[in-house]
This record gives C-alpha cells, sequence and structure tokens, in this order.
C-alpha cells in the first residue's frame, strides 16, 4: 500500500507541470490575479522551465518589485534570434492583459512552446502597474497615466521598462490594453464597438515606412486569420464615434505611449487592445483567452517571419544610426479624412445583431503641418540637470562639442505663444526665428547628435515648434520662459 501512494505521488510530480493552472483558471475566473499571487506564478514558472528567468527591472511607486521574464535557449547570446518584449497592464483597470500573458507564461513553463525559442528570444512583462492594478484603477501609485509618460519618463515603472528595453533592444515588442466601449456617446447611439481584439499598428509619420507596410500588409491579415479561428474577432485598431458624432480616426501619433515610444526607434512594435467589460471581471475567462491568443499569434508570426523582420529592422535602424542629409521630420500634424470610406462592424445594442456602418470622412490620412530639416544635433546647457537626466533614461549618447567649419549652430528665438487643437488635445504652438551664433562657449553644453537609434526621437523631443516635444509637457515649460529657446541646434552648411 505504501509503495502505491508513493508511486502515485511521483506520477502525480512528473505529470503536474502539465496540469499546473495560472492563477485566474485555478480561481476559476471569478477573482482577478493579484499581485503576490503573480510574484508566486512567476517563481514556480522559472522552477518548471529552465528557459526562464526573472529580472525584476522597476519598483512601482507604492514599493512594489516589478518582474519581467527572460526566456531564452541560449542566455540572450545569439544575435541571429528575433528578440521581442511583450508587455501588459500599463493601465491597471485593463485586466485581462495580465491574465491572458499569465496564461501564455504557464503554456510556456510546460515546455510546449520550446520551439519558438529556436528563433525568438523572449522578454514578457506581466504586470506594469501593480499599484494601479490592485485598486483597479487606471493610473499608477502617482496618479500618472504610464501610457502617457514614454517620453519624460518621470516614473519608476516607464523608466524600467526603457531600461529593459535598452538592455536587451527588442526588434518586435507589443503593449496590451484593454479599451471601453460604454461611453455615455456609444450606449446613447445603440451600437457599439464589439471586436474581441483590436491591433493598432504605428502611426508617426516618421517611423520607416517599410516598417508601416509590413504591419498593415502583413501582420493585420495574419493575426486576423489567427485570432478568427481561434474563435475571436478582430479590428485594426480604432478610436472615437461614434459615427456622425465624433470622428473615428487611427489611434495617436504620439512617442509618448508604450507602442510609438519604441516605434519611433524602428522597432516592429504593436498595440493590443481587447475589449473590456462593463466591469473588470465581466466576461473575463473570454477577455483573458482572446488576448493570449493575440499575443501567441504575435510570436507565432515572428517565428514564421523571424529573418525576414530581423533584416528588417536592422535595416531601418541603420538609417537612423547614419542619417541621409536633408531628412525631413515631421513635428506637427494631424488626422484627416482619407480617400475612400471605412466599413466598420457595430453591434446593435437592442438586437444584439451586428450591422456595417459606412463612414464616410473616417480619419485614415496624417496631414502634416510642420517638418523641419534633421539637424546634426542640439547642444543641451549642461547646468540643465533635469535635460541631463531625460537624455541619460532615453540612452541618448552625447559629447563634447568640436566646433567643425562646415557646421552652425543656430539658436530659436520665441517670438509668439500660440495654441492649437491636435487630436482633441491643446498643445503650445509657438512662432519662432533663428538666428545663426557665433563665438558661444560650447563647453557649457552637451552635444546630442542626431546620428544613433533615437535620431528621429532626438528631433521630436527638443525642437520647440514640436507638438509632441517636452517643452509642451509642465515639467519642460520652463523651456518656453524666456525669449531665447535654450536648446540649440548644429546644422551642416551649404
Ligand atoms: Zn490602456
Amino acid at each position: 500500500m505504501k509503495n502505491l501512494i508513493s508511486i502515485t505521488a511521483l506520477f502525480f510530480a512528473l505529470g503536474c507541470s502539465h496540469s499546473i493552472k495560472a492563477p485566474i483558471e485555478k480561481n476559476k475566473f471569478v477573482k482577478l490575479t493579484s499581485y503576490s499571487e503573480i510574484i508566486d506564478f512567476v517563481k514556480q514558472s522559472k522552477v518548471r522551465n529552465k528557459l526562464i528567468d526573472i529580472e525584476y527591472f522597476a519598483v512601482s511607486a507604492e514599493g512594489k518589485n516589478i518582474p519581467a521574464l527572460t526566456i531564452s535557449k541560449d542566455n540572450f547570446t545569439n544575435s541571429n534570434k528575433i528578440r521581442v518584449m511583450i508587455f501588459a497592464q500599463q493601465h491597471g483597470d485593463e485586466q485581462s492583459g495580465k491574465e491572458g500573458l499569465l496564461l501564455l507564461l504557464n503554456d510556456i513553463a510546460t515546455g510546449n512552446l520550446d520551439y519558438l525559442f529556436d528563433r525568438l528570444d523572449v522578454i514578457l512583462v506581466p504586470q506594469v502597474n501593480p499599484d494601479g492594478s490592485e485598486k483597479d484603477t487606471r493610473r499608477n501609485g502617482n496618479n500618472v497615466d504610464l501610457n502617457r509618460n514614454h517620453l519624460v519618463l518621470s516614473e519608476s515603472e516607464t523608466t524600467g521598462l526603457h531600461e529593459l528595453f535598452y538592455k536587451y533592444l527588442p526588434d518586435a515588442t507589443l503593449d496590451v490594453h484593454e479599451y471601453f466601449p460604454y461611453s455615455k456617446d456609444w450606449l446613447e447611439y445603440g451600437y457599439l464597438k464589439n471586436y474581441d481584439e483590436q491591433i493598432g499598428t504605428l502611426t508617426n509619420p516618421n517611423v520607416s515606412s517599410n516598417i508601416v507596410k509590413m504591419q498593415k500588409e502583413e501582420y493585420l491579415k495574419y493575426i486576423n486569420d489567427y485570432l478568427t479561428k481561434s474563435g475571436f474577432s478582430y479590428n485594426e485598431y480604432i478610436v472615437g464615434g461614434p459615427p456622425q458624432m465624433n470622428r473615428i480616426r487611427y489611434s495617436t501619433i504620439d512617442v509618448n505611449d508604450g507602442r510609438q515610444s519604441f516605434g519611433i526607434l524602428n522597432s516592429f512594435s504593436f498595440i493590443q487592445e481587447g475589449k473590456n467589460g462593463t466591469n473588470s471581471l465581466e466576461n473575463i475567462e473570454h477577455r483573458t483567452r482572446g488576448q493570449y491568443q493575440g499575443m501567441k499569434g504575435f510570436l507565432q508570426y515572428l517565428y514564421n517571419n523571424s529573418r525576414e523582420i530581423k533584416s528588417l529592422v536592422k535595416r531601418e535602424r541603420d538609417k537612423l544610426i547614419n542619417p541621409s542629409l536633408d531628412e525631413d521630420i515631421v513635428i506637427r500634424m494631424e488626422h484627416v479624412k482619407g480617400d475612400s470610406p471605412v466599413m466598420i462592424k457595430l453591434k446593435s445594442i437592442s438586437t444584439g445583431e451586428d450591422s456595417i456602418f459606412k463612414v464616410d470622412d473616417f480619419n485614415s490620412k496624417i496631414c502634416t503641418y510642420l517638418e523641419v530639416k534633421k539637424p546634426k544635433g542640439y547642444l543641451l546647457p549642461k547646468t540643465d540637470t533635469k535635460l541631463k537626466a531625460l537624455i541619460d533614461k532615453h540612452h541618448m549618447k552625447y559629447s563634447e562639442f568640436t566646433a567643425n567649419k562646415n557646421e552652425s549652430i543656430v539658436q530659436y528665438h520665441i517670438l509668439d505663444m500660440k495654441k492649437s487643437i491636435d487630436e482633441e488635445d491643446e498643445h503650445f504652438d509657438p512662432v519662432v526665428k533663428e538666428e545663426v551664433v557665433v563665438n558661444l562657449d560650447t563647453s557649457h553644453y552637451y552635444y546630442v547628435q542626431t546620428n544613433q537609434l533615437a535620431s528621429n526621437l532626438i528631433v521630436i523631443a527638443f525642437e520647440p515648434q514640436s507638438m509632441l516635444g517636452i517643452s509642451q509637457y509642465a515639467d519642460y515649460n520652463y523651456l518656453f520662459e524666456k525669449e531665447k529657446y535654450p536648446i540649440l541646434k548644429v546644422v551642416e552648411i551649404k
């Protein structure tokens, strides 16, 4: 009898890796996974599969250690592999991304997906915002929207995520969210967006058009098919509406979110938006499984196309590191009506039936209002410790400036301060003139050149007229205080 028991115990121990459930499954989808359950589960996963390692990349505002899982067959040493980072729950009240990512981690822990790591090195962050998650609120413990914080990086969670990015330099990233279809306007309209998953590509016009082309023409088709076959509905991510009441457009061109802040470095970067419930628990099993399928489909696509994406990202990043002269960078822009109407599917609240709506004025295009020639670089006053901290956080390289007879230094004068509304938000729109500066003591400046990975981001961040620049943020409004803009640019003399 004793032998029988120990054989049973052994059998259970051998089989248990397959029978272990993610916390939400164990809780039968009636309770959301807590921070402490995540910590226990990630530790358990590391024990179950030796490819998995844990790295704590940040401490939240309220003191929680935030884990990332790194998964590799050769400890991230094989440069031919695609590096991928998937991160979820920047918004604490969008719970299904975290739950879906833990389901994916559970699969990986069983070893059933080990084949993926022949071609992929993966970094998973199930929960960027544990403080918000525990309270089921959008913002972090400092009441900051983390997904608007990726330029100024004032928060430890976003700063840590960018540290993680620069440590591994992923070729591809996926930022997982949920959209909330039940706003007052839509409820009154009587129809709802009803897609299990919406996937958004890069939208900022300064991102490599070759990357966006592959995203739109290949990935979106693939993931639509993948999700549909797995029983989940798909749409390309759109925001706004209802039709005729508010404009409908693709998502923000700003570089301060999780998708685009990595995308502007020419990463193959997306946002995935699952459909939220009217509350965080409603329909959570279906929501979790939809997010899981979207993430698994993303990994499978990268595995299938690893060589092509690796070389695409390398080629497009090389263009940032060796920028061509006379390149234009778009710094003011807006979504405008496209050439043709777009059909969207909406669900009737009263009948539950789907209807197709023709949206004639769908804002599918980006209109450019202001472009600047990419300069050789910018001079940042060394006395400005905030700017110094910012360029360090973005891993922007800088040096002492050495004068070159083919270059001149230009300072902006702020002549007038206007405002504009773009993407439904107000932005400063300064009127400037340029003046060549001579006899400047450049030893008081750091020289941030544009021949680096952050090339386009540097221009967007430091140009005074940029609607997405740092001076638009309260913390950096002081840059506009004086008539002379304190950041100077270095241009080549023709
Ligand atoms: Zn979100």
